[in-house]
């Protein structure tokens, strides 16, 4: 005799949630799916009415079911919320071009704004060329940098109050994992949080899917055959988060709960009285927000300019560069292929556009 879903019990269970084991059916996996969303939502007040919603959009699954499910949660109870979709083109070609296709798409399906932001524009590099300067290695760091003051850009640009990522409650406990592993107080401090305020003209950002399983996304997705985008990046090394996630799949197999308890070790955790935090001030040349005289992006660009890309990524190429020089070639440094502009703290406009967002993964 077929099984009854354990939440209606009129219906074929024609599937295992992933995050409780309960065996349920179709409506009812849509229903406590979306529920759950609307509960995260609601609960810590992460939309104000009228807000302005820039959803950073790549293709993928996350921020593909984001688009679709906040859509949905914005009609069936009236936030109130103008949604965009935010898309970062980091010039990967054979990979961000196919997705960003995907994304065009959803503009359409969705009936959502797009706006797509390039590296190129803003930072006169794309990651093809930024590989070819730096290979394989460390180019994660260089797009992840980017990418994080690429979307405050471009939510700037398009008026945004507020920014929503895709992260999801397995990419928070791979981050806490990754964390605690690195000893790195300050952000293990930080990564557990499911919205960063608006401070000192930030635009506020959050992660509504952070409790949010990846398994009953992709299932989400696929019952609800929502169109996206799922060939992995072809610069795609980071091996370090690999073995985190490989380890954290392995917890879930053997208890599913090991991921939320995983964030609420996070969110539990205090730093112990007398450890030094950094300060947030703002970078002195493009005027992003920034624990250092200079930003991460501005310390990469630097080295990415003067044809020294390891400069920002290795602690004695940081101890070589002054943090007070301006953009001018190193003299023993091969010449750069062209002068490569960025906003200057000079540019007041420029300096607010950028003054914005936290150190946050897309
Ligand atoms: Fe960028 Fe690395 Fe992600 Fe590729 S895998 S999109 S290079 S951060």
């Amino acid at each position: 005799m077929a099984r009854l879903c354990e939440i209606c019990h009129r219906e074929k269970a024609v599937l295992k949630r992933p995050k409780t084991l309960q065996s349920i059916c179709r409506p009812c996996f849509y229903q406590v799916f979306e529920t759950e969303i609307h509960h995260t939502i609601t609960k810590n007040r992460l939309f104000q009415p009228g807000d302005r919603v820039a959803i950073g959009a790549s293709g993928g699954k996350d921020s593909t079911v984001l688009a679709y499910v906040l859509k949905t949660l914005n009609e069936r109870y009236q936030y109130g919320l103008h949604l965009f979709l935010l898309s970062i083109d980091e010039g990967i070609t054979g990979y961000r071009d196919d997705s960003l296709e995907t994304v065009k798409r959803n503009q359409l399906q969705y009936d959502l704004p797009l706006k797509i932001v390039s590296y190129e524009e803003l930072y006169a590099w794309t990651m093809d060329a930024i590989v070819r300067e730096v290979g394989l290695k460390n180019n994660c760091t260089f797009c992840g940098v980017f990418r994080r003051q690429a979307l405050d850009r471009g939510a700037m640009l398009l008026g945004a109050t507020h920014i929503v990522t895709g992260h999801n409650a397995d990419d928070i406990a791979e981050t806490v994992l990754m964390n605690l592993l690195r000893g790195d107080v300050a952000r293990l401090q930080r990564c557990t949080e499911i919205a960063t305020p608006g401070e000192d003209g930030c635009v506020p950002r959050s992660k509504p899917f952070k409790y949010t399983y990846e398994k009953e996304i992709v299932m989400y997705a696929y019952f609800k055959k929502l169109d996206y985008f799922s060939t992995e990046c072809i610069y795609s090394p980071n091996a370090y988060r690999g073995y985190a996630r490989a380890f954290l799949k392995d917890l879930e197999s053997i208890r599913p709960s090991s991921i939320i308890d995983i964030i609420h070790s996070g969110e539990a955790f205090q730093v112990r009285r007398g450890v030094k935090m950094p300060t947030q001030g703002f970078c002195s040349r493009c005027g992003y927000i920034s624990s250092n005289p200079l930003c991460k992006a501005c310390v990469l660009l630097e080295g990415l300019n003067r044809g020294l890309p390891k400069l920002g990524v290795s602690r004695a190429g940081l101890q070589q560069l002054d943090p007070q020089l301006g953009p001018a070639a190193d003299p023993n440094s091969p010449p750069t292929t062209a002068a490569k502009e960025y906003p200057s703290s000079s540019d007041p406009s420029a300096a607010a556009a950028v003054r914005t967002g936290k150190s946050l993964d897309w």
